[in-house]
């Protein structure tokens, strides 16, 4: 056996395992409590009809036994309330501990009397037995803190039953039954402390693991929609963007554009400045789009210097004149590098997104390609509109 296990909790596992158990144990109690009173009540209630021949040793017994269960009665549905009460309020764990601890030693002390009164017309002890195995199985009890309550009333039972068993031999064998009913229920404790310790851990492993496990799907899903440089949407995410837009200007009977832009001359910035400098411009000139346009636009890097924007419920003029604002941004903006001011203009390309039933949206793409590539042809620097 583990001695050490035997007294300690896990690292790091204290609080929360204190926690769950006082949780439970304060449900148990409430429920054990309402048991016990009906129960209570119900043994009362059969103890008014003694048999008619009853000697005055079993009436002295009877009497006794009802007493015990008429103040075990009033007293367990004091535990009752108060659990209801404390099950409905936030309490500080150690009212909660005192509430169980003075509830265990109750139902311990029930079965003592009961034991204790019944030795007048029998010399078994099976109250005790039961109290004892109640608390072994239905609490989750620290093994110091059981160990505590079963010696305590292992010796109070021997002392209780000195009060009513007579004869010596009976007396000496219920003592030694006794104490060896608060081993059982010592051991019954431990062996379910530890089967609730280990559930939980392997409970609390599983959730760890279930939290790992989405935030890495949520890093997947992330990296499958974004492009890893910019952050920015990727090709496949637009496509799903533009797929749902198209559909939803045709429901509406709204106009959408895309408007494509390629960096002009963008080489030449890698070849003078290094391919890291590229990167940084790239990052900032997908920061100023962002900033440009409307939060309903998604700007979206389709590869190397190319990027796209689209527009939904925007007509060919509006996207002409989004498109000729974001060149004029870009023209007059000066990127700080390494030390160097860089400047790069843009080629743009805008088409109306095809919404006909039957078309595919991301043809669209294709009609801003041309587009762009008129720009190009025509110099760089401006805007070009698809037929
Ligand atoms: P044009 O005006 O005709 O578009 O000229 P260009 O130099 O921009 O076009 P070209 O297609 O010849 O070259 C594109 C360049 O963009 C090539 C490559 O060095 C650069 N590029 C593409 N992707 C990246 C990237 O992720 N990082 C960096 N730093 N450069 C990139
Ligand atoms: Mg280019
Ligand atoms: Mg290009």
């Amino acid at each position: 056996m583990n001695f050490r296990a035997l007294f300690l909790l896990p690292a790091g596992e204290k609080e929360g395992t204190l926690k769950e158990a006082r949780g439970v144990n304060l449900q148990r109690v409430w429920m054990t409590a309402g048991m016990v009173a009906a129960l209570d009540l119900a043994y009362f209630l059969w103890f008014l009809f003694m048999p008619e021949g009853a000697s005055p040793v079993e009436r002295q017994w009877g009497e006794s036994i009802q007493t015990i269960h008429f103040v075990s009665l009033l007293v367990m549905l004091l535990f009752f309330g108060v659990a209801t009460w404390l099950r409905r309020r936030k309490t500080g764990m150690g009212v909660q501990f005192l509430l169980e601890a003075l509830f265990l030693v109750w139902v311990l002390s029930l079965g003592i009397s009961l034991a204790t009164a019944d030795q007048r017309v029998t010399n078994n002890i099976t109250p005790f037995l039961v109290a004892c195995v109640a608390v072994g199985a239905l609490f989750h009890l620290r093994p110091p803190v059981a160990l505590t309550i079963f010696a305590l009333a292992a010796l109070d039972f021997s002392l209780s039953l000195g009060l009513t068993q007579d004869d010596p031999a009976l007396l000496l064998s219920n003592r030694i039954n006794g104490i060896t009913t608060c081993i059982l229920g010592f051991g019954i404790s431990y062996a379910f402390w530890r089967s609730f310790l280990q559930r939980r851990i392997q409970r609390v492993r599983i959730e760890s693991q279930a939290e790992e496990l989405a935030r890495v799907n949520g890093e997947l899903a992330e990296m499958a929609f974004h492009d890893p440089l910019t952050g920015l949407p990727n090709r496949r995410h637009l496509d799903e963007r533009v797929r749902t837009e198209a559909a939803a200007a045709r429901r509406r009977g709204t106009t959408s554009c895309l408007i494509e832009l390629d960096l002009d001359l963008f080489k030449n910035i890698n070849d003078r400045y290094g391919h890291p400098a590229g990167d940084e411009v790239l990052r900032r000139v997908a920061a100023l789009l962002t900033a440009a346009v409307r939060a309903s636009d998604t700007v979206s890097r389709l590869g190397g210097e190319e990027f796209m924007v689209l527009c939904p419920d925007t007509t060919r003029a509006g996207a002409h004149a989004l498109a000729e604002k974001l060149r004029e941004r870009l023209a007059s903006a000066a990127f700080e590098v390494d030390g160097h001011v860089l400047h790069v203009t843009a080629s743009f390309g805008v088409s109306v997104l095809p919404v006909e039933e039957g078309r595919d949206p991301i043809q669209g793409y294709g009609e801003a390609d041309k587009a762009l590539y008129r720009a190009k042809s025509g110099g760089r620097d401006r805007v070009e509109e698809a037929p």
